[in-house]
């Protein structure tokens, strides 16, 4: 095996054989195919649950992949490491002609890229990376004279005239395995690789069509769950997002923009590196946190006294997912009633999310403590009382996540409304004078 020249195809957060743009020009070519995948420790090791759903979640779909590729005569070969050693080590395991990957934007993966990159051109093999997380990447939705959008609305019109210009490709026609009968390589177990099982569950990755049909009337309204959880299949490329957003062009165009949001923040993300640790508009760098370690406690453990901030905590905690209009509402009030330093709370969504995406959640944590593009305006304070009239009325959401509610068990407000919105906006505008 070590004779004959081979393409490496590296999958990352691209974890499907259908409809995977890179996978499918390595296979294009003329060199028999070998995919790898990497357990990157320098993430593993940040990761604090070692019952961490997301990673086996990861070493579940590397088996089912690995599985449907034994049938084609080949098997995928996982590697855990820090990628730059592993790479060292690739090269060693085979002969490598050419490496394929899928690009990705993120700080810390662009810089990994590169280093790959240029350590295998050294070498005189070709990396080739290719479009396929998102529709339109960073570069492609600008304005006219050449920056990145920083307000959504002009970003997703422009989106909607360059995908007009653009068709939808798809790559599913792709699978040309040839079979050529490696020896079978085995992914280490999650034990191996230093974590458990967990017993949260993922949600399904189908799109229903009625998801689709009455996602505009209903996607606010927390108890009716008709959103389509698809967030975490997403983040790891275990849909394709041409296929879901050539669905939500025919059926929903709420549902479109939603993903266009996404795109967004991705692109914020790219232009904007310095975000994941400042505030977009450092105008806000002067606000003065409070940072009550003990306040903040109780709104990690829902524990808050008010009833829509601690469901949505308690739903995040128990199965990795809140819904959209409740995450604004924690976040809203984690910043503004308790002036707790939004990076806090994007910490521990980062932890407990399934679909934790670095791009949309620190653009949606900066969107809700005002810091961020096209934020919402510093005093905007969201109500969470009047939240509860509008979005789960009969307390059915409620009811579901917070057991004693409306019961001598559940707590007193920890923080009054009235004073605690005059405070925040005290203290906004102090930091803005
Ligand atoms: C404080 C805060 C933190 C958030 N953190 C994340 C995060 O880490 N990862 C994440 O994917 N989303 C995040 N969101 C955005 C949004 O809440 C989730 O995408 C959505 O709730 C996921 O559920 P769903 O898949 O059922 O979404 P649906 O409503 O079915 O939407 C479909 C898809 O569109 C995208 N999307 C929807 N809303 C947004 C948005 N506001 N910004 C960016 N993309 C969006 C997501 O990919 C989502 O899966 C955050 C929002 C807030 C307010």
């Amino acid at each position: 095996m070590k004779n004959e020249k081979v393409a490496i195809f590296w999958f990352r957060r691209d974890l499907r054989l259908q409809d995977n743009t890179g996978l499918y020009h390595a296979l294009s070519g003329e060199e028999k195919v070998q995919p790898i995948f990497i357990f990157d420790e320098e993430i593993l090791s940040d990761l604090k649950n070692k019952a961490d759903a997301r990673v086996s979640f990861i070493h579940q779909n590397l088996s089912d992949i690995n599985e449907s590729l034994k049938t084609k005569g080949t098997s995928i070969k996982v590697y855990h490491g820090k990628p730059k050693e592993v790479w060292k080590q690739i090269v060693e395991d085979f002969k490598v002609h050419s490496v394929y990957s899928n690009r990705d934007y993120e700080p810390y993966a662009k810089e990994r890229d590169e280093w790959v990159r240029k350590f295998l051109n050294a070498k005189d093999i070709s990396f080739y990376s290719f479009k396929d997380q998102v529709i339109l990447e960073p570069g492609q939705v600008l304005k006219d004279d050449g920056t990145p959008y920083l307000v959504y609305t002009p970003y997703s019109r422009k989106w909607k005239s360059v995908l007009q210009k653009n068709q939808l490709e798809s790559y599913s026609s792709a699978l040309r395995f040839d079979g050529w009968n490696p020896s079978e390589f085995k992914p280490p177990t999650l034990n191996e690789l230093g974590f458990e099982l967990t017993n949260i569950e993922i949600p399904s990755s189908k799109l229903k069509d009625e998801i689709l049909e009455a996602y505009a009337e209903e996607r606010d309204f927390p108890a009716k769950g008709s959103t389509s959880k698809l967030g975490v299949h997403l983040r790891f490329g275990t849909v394709s997002i041409r296929e879901i957003a050539t669905r939500a062009k025919e059926k929903s165009e709420v549902f479109l923009n939603e993903l266009i949001w996404r795109e967004f923040f991705m692109t914020i993300l790219n232009y904007y590196p310095d975000v994941v640790s400042n505030n977009f508009h450092r105008k806000y760098d002067a606000v003065r946190w409070r940072n009550n370690e003990e306040e903040f406690q109780l709104w990690c453990e829902g524990k808050t006294g008010y009833p829509l901030v601690d469901a949505g905590m308690r739903e995040l905690n128990q199965t990795g997912f809140m819904h959209n209009r409740v995450r604004m509402v924690v976040a809203s009030f984690l910043t503004k009633h308790l002036l707790i330093d939004w990076r806090w709370g994007e910490a521990y969504f980062a932890e407990k999310l399934l679909d934790y995406e670095l791009s949309a959640n620190n653009g949606n944590w900066q969107w809700a403590a005002g810091t961020g593009v096209d934020a919402a305006p510093y005093f905007r304070v969201f109500n969470p009382s009047e939240q509860i009239k509008r979005f789960d009325k009969d307390y059915q959401y409620i009811k579901k996540w917070v057991k004693e509610w409306n019961t001598d068990q559940y707590p007193d407000p920890i923080v009054e409304h009235k004073m605690a919105r005059n405070r925040a906006l005290d203290t906004y505008k102090n930091a803005l004078s």
